[in-house]
C-alpha cells in the first residue's frame, strides 16, 4: 500500500499507512478500509441518566482523534455515536432496573426531561473538549423497529429462547462466542460476570428483549412479537450501527470495560443475525481514566466532569491536551493538578502558534525545511495514534533551528488537524489585553449550541436573539470551519 495523503492542497500533509491495535486479533494491524477512501466508525455513546464523567469523555476523545487522523490521511469518514436512552440496566448484566427509568422516578422528572437534559449536557461537553460534531447520533428509542427486526431474525435462525422475563440469546448456538474477549465460559459463574436470571440456560446468555411484568406499566415500553417490553442494551448498538454504517463496517470503539460483555454480545448477535464474519474490521478500546476508585462512580455523587475543571479555572481543552499526553491504551491517572499542568503546556503551545501565525502573515513556508518534523508527527499518529510521541514533535517546533515564522505556523496548522485545539482562530493567552477561549460556563455553551441548531434550521431570528443574549453576558461567537466557539468580549 502506498502513502495516502493530501488535503486539497492546503498543506503537503503525507500520512503514512495507518496501523491500529485491533482488540479482536490482539495485534497492531495495517488499516484497510472496506471501501477504498471511506471509513465508518461507531462508538458506544452515553447512557443518558446522569453526567458523563471525564472517563466517559475519554471514550469520545479517542474516536475524535482517530477521525481527525483518518481525515488528514485523505479518507472520507462517517462517525456515528449513539444515545442509550433505554435498556441499560443498573446491573450491567440482565438484572436490575432501567437506568433512565430509575433516574426519572428518583428525581420526580419525566423520562423525556432526563434524556433531553443529559443528552444536551454530553453534547455540550463534547464541544467544549473540541470534538467534531458526529455525522449521526442515533437514539435507541428511535430504533425500536430495527431492534425488533434483528431479534426476529435471530429467532428465525434458532439463536433465541423465551423465558418469563424476556427473550434471550442462546450462546451455545454461536461457537465463536468466547473468542472475541478470550473468555473462559466455565469461569463466568465464578467471576460473577453474569447475573443470576435463574431460568437462563447458560449464565452468559443475555437479554435481547425484556418483557414488562404482567399488570405493570413501565415509563418506556413498546409492543413486540413477544409482548410489551423494552430492548436489551446490547441489541441497540448492533441495530443502530448496522443501520447507519452498513452490515459490515470498519471501526468500532468504546471503553475497555465493554470488551467482555457488551461488545462480545454485540458481535455474537450481529454475526448470527447477518451471517457475517468479521462483522467489524477493527475494534479499538480506550483504557480507563483512573479518578481514584470511588470518586468516579456516578452513584456516589462525586462525579468529575468538564465543569469540575472550569470551576477550578482550567480550560476544558486542557483535558484534550492531557488526553493526548498518554497513549489511549494506557491507563491514565487523573488529578486536577495534572490537568492544570496540561493547561499550562497548552497555553504555551497556543502562544507559540499565535505568535508564528501573526509573524508569518503574507510569507510562504518552505516545505523542505518542515518535512522532517511533519513526517515525524504523522508517523507517530499513524502508529496506532501514538500521541505522546506526536506531542513531543509539537513541542520541538519552537526549538528547531532554521525555521521561519511561516514554517512554524505551517507545522502548527497542519498538526492541529489532528490535535483539535482550534489554533487558526485562537488568541494569544499570554497577551495581556486578550482573554482566550477557555472557561466557558455551561449555560453559555448551551446558548451557543441552541444558536448553532437554530442556524442549521435556518431560523435566523432565533439565532440572532441567542447571539444577542450571549453578547449581553459578555461573550462573542467565533465561527470556524470546525464549528463555533466563544470568546469573552473585550
Ligand atoms: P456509559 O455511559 O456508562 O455507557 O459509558 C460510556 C462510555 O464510557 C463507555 O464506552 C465506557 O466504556 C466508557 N468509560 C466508562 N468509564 C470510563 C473510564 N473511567 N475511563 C474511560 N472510559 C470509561
Ligand atoms: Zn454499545
Amino acid at each position: 500500500m502506498g502513502w495516502i495523503g493530501q488535503d486539497g492542497g492546503v498543506s503537503e500533509t503525507v500520512v503514512p499507512p495507518i496501523r491500529l491495535y485491533d482488540t479482536r486479533r490482539r495485534e497492531v494491524v495495517d488499516f484497510q478500509p472496506l471501501v477504498e477512501g471511506q471509513v465508518g466508525i461507531y462508538t458506544c455513546g452515553p447512557t443518558v441518566y446522569g453526567p458523563q464523567h471525564l472517563g466517559n469523555m475519554r471514550s469520545q476523545l479517542l474516536p475524535d482523534l482517530l477521525r481527525r487522523v483518518l481525515v488528514a490521511a485523505g479518507y472520507r469518514v462517517t462517525f456515528v455515536t449513539n444515545i442509550t436512552d433505554v435498556g441499560h440496566l443498573t446491573d450491567d448484566a440482565d438484572a436490575g432496573d432501567d437506568k433512565v427509568e430509575s433516574a426519572a422516578q428518583r428525581e420526580g422528572r419525566s423520562v423525556e426531561e432526563i434524556i433531553a437534559h443529559w443528552t444536551n449536557q454530553w453534547a455540550t461537553d463534547r464541544r467544549r473538549l473540541g470534538c467534531l460534531e458526529p455525522d449521526v447520533v442515533p437514539r435507541a428509542t428511535e430504533h425500536i423497529a430495527e431492534q425488533i427486526a434483528m431479534i426476529a431474525t435471530l429467532e428465525a435462525r434458532g439463536h433465541t429462547y423465551v423465558i418469563d422475563d424476556g427473550v434471550y440469546f442462546d450462546v451455545s448456538t454461536f461457537p465463536r462466542y468466547a473468542e472475541f474477549a478470550h473468555l473462559n465460559l466455565d469461569d463466568l459463574v465464578a467471576t460473577g460476570r453474569v447475573e443470576n436470571v435463574t431460568d437462563k440456560r447458560h449464565p452468559a446468555d443475555f437479554a435481547l428483549w425484556k418483557l414488562s411484568p404482567a399488570g405493570t406499566r413501565r415509563l418506556q415500553e413498546w409492543d413486540s412479537p413477544w409482548g410489551r417490553g423494552f430492548p436489551g442494551w446490547h441489541i441497540e448498538c448492533s441495530a443502530m450501527s448496522v443501520k447507519h454504517l452498513g452490515e459490515r463496517f470498519d471501526i468500532h470503539t468504546g471503553g475497555i470495560d465493554h470488551v467482555r460483555v457488551h461488545h462480545t454480545n454485540e458481535v455474537a448477535q450481529t454475526e448470527c443475525a447477518l451471517d457475517v464474519h468479521p462483522w467489524v474490521s477493527v475494534w479499538m478500546h480506550n483504557e480507563f481514566l483512573d479518578i481514584g476508585g470511588e470518586k468516579i462512580s456516578k452513584s456516589k455523587g462525586h462525579v468529575v466532569v468538564v465543569d469540575t475543571l472550569v470551576e477550578a479555572g482550567i480550560s476544558p481543552l486542557a483535558f484534550r491536551y492531557f488526553f493526548l499526553q498518554a497513549h489511549y491504551r494506557q491507563q491514565q491517572a487523573f488529578t486536577v493538578e495534572l490537568v492544570r499542568s496540561a493547561d499550562t503546556a497548552l497555553r504555551r503551545l497556543i502562544h507559540h502558534a499565535v505568535v508564528a501565525r501573526d509573524e508569518a502573515a503574507g510569507t510562504d513556508p518552505d516545505p523542505q525545511r518542515t518535512a522532517s518534523l511533519r513526517g515525524a508527527f504523522w508517523e507517530a499518529m499513524a502508529d496506532d495514534l501514538n500521541t505522546p510521541r506526536a506531542l513531543a514533535v509539537v513541542s520541538s517546533v519552537v526549538r528547531e533551528p532554521g525555521l521561519s515564522a511561516a514554517d512554524r505556523w505551517s507545522l502548527y496548522a497542519d498538526f492541529d488537524r489532528a490535535l483539535g485545539f482550534g489554533l487558526a482562530d485562537a488568541s494569544d493567552p499570554e497577551a495581556a489585553d486578550v482573554v482566550g477561549l477557555d472557561e466557558i460556563p455551561a449555560e453559555m455553551a448551551d446558548l451557543l449550541a441552541r444558536r448553532d441548531e437554530a442556524r442549521r434550521a435556518r431560523d435566523f431570528v432565533t439565532a440572532d436573539a441567542l447571539r444577542d443574549q450571549l453578547a449581553e453576558a459578555g461573550f462573542e461567537i467565533v465561527d470556524t470551519p470546525d464549528g463555533s466557539s466563544l470568546r469573552r468580549s473585550q
